[in-house]
């Protein structure tokens, strides 16, 4: 099963990937937003993980919160809430276990879907974070009699498909969304930036 330090292990890969992949993420972010997505979530990452190599909390659920509270302090703009949002709600489903099976991580997932929903109430098709998140979850969903690595990867392709199905539409969240038919050919940074983290959590479970 999945315990507290390695949901911390996962975060901390995915703060390489984020470190790694800041600069891409702003320049999808310029052309169509304010050029900061990549900054914004490499300082939440950062301050994760220094919040991390301070103490790492006793259940899956208390990482998940630390992760949810620094995102949302730290990252700002339209996705700081948004991620914190989905690391809260993920907290929430693992409820108090100390180690999670792959049912449990799709449950957490969900949640966590559900959550950016309700903050920014987007839907596949607007051109966000959504459209690489929600086939994420139902490909977790399917996979997770896999198990947790074969579900977490089957996930990740799932959001590298979904992230590049943004590039032809029309923004209609956030930012994107005031350059109307302009936003048509940009993929979205925030659906970029969940496909990288996805792709770092399916590289922790290996
Ligand atoms: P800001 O736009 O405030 O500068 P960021 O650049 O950090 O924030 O994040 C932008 C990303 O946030 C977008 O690429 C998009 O994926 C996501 N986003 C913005 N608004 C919404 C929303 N209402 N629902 C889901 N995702 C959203
Ligand atoms: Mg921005
Ligand atoms: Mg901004």
């Amino acid at each position: 099963g999945c315990t507290a330090n390695d949901v911390a292990v996962a975060l901390r890969v995915a703060a390489e990937t984020v470190a790694e992949h800041s600069a891409e993420l702003t320049d999808l972010d310029r052309p169509i937003g304010d050029g900061d997505h990549g900054e914004n979530l490499k300082r939440g990452f950062e301050a994760l993980v220094a919040s991390l190599d301070n103490a790492v909390p006793e259940t899956p659920a208390a990482v998940l919160k630390v992760a949810a509270t620094t995102l949302i302090s730290k990252v700002g703009g339209a996705a700081g809430p948004l991620y914190g949002t989905a690391f809260l709600r993920a907290a929430t489903a693992v409820g108090q276990s100390t180690e999670l099976d792959a049912a449990t991580i799709a449950a957490a997932l969900n949640a966590g879907l559900d959550g950016v929903v309700a903050r920014g109430k987007a839907e596949v098709g607007d051109a966000t974070m959504v459209d690489a998140l929600k086939p994420a979850v139902e490909a977790a969903q399917a996979a997770k009699k896999d198990g947790v690595a074969a579900m977490l990867s089957a996930a990740a392709d799932a959001a590298d498909e979904g992230a590049n199905s943004t590039k032809p539409l029309v923004a209609r969240k956030g930012r994107a969304s005031y350059l109307g038919q302009r936003s048509i050919g940009h993929l979205d940074p925030g659906a970029r930036s969940t496909a990288l983290l996805l792709r770092a959590f399916a590289e922790a479970a290996r």
